[in-house]
């Protein structure tokens, strides 16, 4: 599943990295960006969506049913599926 934060909308309440450490970490700047293989993804766009495993997709959607910003957007892998970047 695939995964992006749009920092635009972003209230830094960090209510996503409480409920997943591992896919989403407040910066220093006080926005929130994904983790991907230890690092933060800084891109904007489609530079900015990563992929979530599947043992963590439903922490993901958990995120972002929660987001107060409404700026974390979850899409399937498949090419039949909405693009989070689109
Ligand atoms: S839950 Fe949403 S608004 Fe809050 S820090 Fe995470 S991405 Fe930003």
């Amino acid at each position: 599943m695939r995964v992006l934060v749009d920092q635009d909308l972003c209230t830094g309440d960090g209510l996503c990295e409480e409920i997943a450490p591992d896919l989403f970490q407040l910066a220093a700047d006080g926005l929130c960006y994904l983790r991907q293989g230890g690092q933060l993804l800084r891109g904007r766009g489609p530079a900015a969506v990563g992929q979530v495993a599947p043992e963590a997709e439903e922490s993901a959607r958990e995120a972002a049913d929660e987001c107060p910003g409404e700026c974390i957007f979850v899409g399937s892998s498949s090419p039949q599926e909405p693009d989070p970047a689109a």
